[in-house]
């Protein structure tokens, strides 16, 4: 091994993990940096003599501090890191096979809609979505042949909160696992598996990375016989992350704690405003006492994240307001240093069908936010001109 460990890491808390995890000093020459191996083999010293690494499908050193990092922030067992959140969830679910089914949560990704719509569907792999995020109705909808639940908490674009421990309670009894996506609450505000989940899947590209100038995904999981298997699955399947984006993505998480704590912050005073707002008919963010989701979000996460949903009242014009920002761009993706904003029903959530999208409501009014690290009170002028600015009556 060319990299250095800390010694019990665990003593240490998430601020410090997020700089040190993983082993990130290289032994060799001291760099307080992870080199870039920008390597695809590796000279063996003899038949069957190597020195940890052969080639860089199955393994690589940058690849692997950022897997060793990611795991030690999800408190798991092994962490793996792929080209995006997509090709990290596509190879979560070749865990299963013909017959088996997977309960989704309403909301779920629209990305992951898709892929097992259209994708995993053809070889077999049905697929369920949960009509609540109640814990009695995941009870009732687990069926034999049922054999993982993936959900998102809190579930985009409408925040949905679920209450992780209590669903992988009711998952455990009945042998099933629980996967969940974690992009939106990154391991400093919510850890999965420390709340009874198996194996967690992140969009690197979102706060992990931060600045919203790369893609990548990553899986972290609990037990030893699952990490063997998604470790064979890794490299038969090679949808890999590159040496360089790993070492992008590493940088990115050494400031996860003080972004997100800055994001958090800017999504309050946003959430604020727009309660206050005589424009806007709703605002969802499990970060406000009124919201459906605040108690479970509070047992479960340091805090509510930092992305919100609102619906602007009748008699705006959704494109002028779209036209009008200045600072906030229209645009799919979140949680970089820049504040983006969308249009769920046409954008991230297009492939998801109408009646689905009604059904669990998602509106054409309905618009994101993923407030950046910019000024709050810049932010709140820019939503403020555009909310005035697309009044039509
Ligand atoms: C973006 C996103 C994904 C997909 O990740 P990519 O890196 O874009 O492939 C999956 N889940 C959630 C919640 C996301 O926001």
């Amino acid at each position: 091994m060319v990299m250095s460990q800390i010694n019990d890491r665990k003593q240490y808390a998430i601020e410090t993990t997020v700089i040190h995890g993983g082993g990130q000093i290289d032994e060799a020459t001291g760099a307080v940096n992870v080199p870039i191996y920008q390597t695809s083999t590796f000279k063996q010293d003899g038949l069957g003599k190597n020195r940890g690494y052969e080639y860089s499908r199955t393994g690589n050193p940058t690849r692997k501090v950022l897997e060793d990092l990611i795991a030690e922030l999800e408190g798991g067992t092994a962490g793996f890191a792929f080209a995006s959140g997509m090709a990290a969830i596509s190879t979560v679910l070749s865990l299963y096979r013909t017959g088996d089914r997977i309960l989704i949560s309403r909301n779920v990704y629209g990305g992951t809609f898709r892929v097992l719509d259209k994708v995993f569907k053809n070889f077999g792999i049905e697929y369920s979505i949960l009509g609540s995020e109640d814990p009695a109705d995941l009870e009732r909808s687990i069926s034999d042949g049922v054999k993982a639940i993936l959900l998102e908490s809190p579930a985009n674009p409408l925040m949905a909160v679920t209450d992780i421990a209590a669903f992988s309670e009711v998952a455990h009894r009945k042998g099933v696992q629980v996967i969940v996506d974690n992009t939106f609450m990154t391991p400093y505000l919510q850890r999965p598996l420390e709340l009874g989940a198996d194996i967690v899947v992140h969009s690197g590209t979102k706060y992990l990375g931060g600045h919203s100038d790369l893609v990548a995904g990553l899986v972290v999981v609990k037990d030893k016989d699952t990490a063997d298997r998604l470790a064979f699955l890794q490299n038969a399947i090679g949808g890999i992350l590159q040496p360089f984006d790993s070492f992008l993505l590493i940088r990115g998480i050494k400031t996860l704690s003080v972004r997100m704590d800055r994001h958090v912050e800017n999504a309050k005073r946003l959430a604020e405003y727009l309660v206050s707002s005589p424009d806007v008919s709703k605002v969802y963010y499990p970060g406000l006492g009124s919201d459906p989701g605040y108690e479970v979000s509070r047992k479960q996460a340091k805090e509510a994240g930092a992305m919100l949903s609102f619906e602007l009242k009748p008699g705006h014009d959704l494109n002028r307001f779209f036209e009008s920002l200045e600072l906030i761009s229209l645009a799919e993706s979140l949680g970089g240093v820049e504040s983006l904003v969308c249009h769920p029903s046409t954008m991230t959530h297009a492939s998801i069908p109408e009646d689905i999208r009604r059904e669990v409501g998602i509106t054409d009014g309905l618009i994101r936010l993923s407030p950046g690290l910019e000024s709050a009170d810049d932010l709140i002028r820019d939503l403020d001109n555009a909310i005035r600015g697309s009044r039509t009556a």
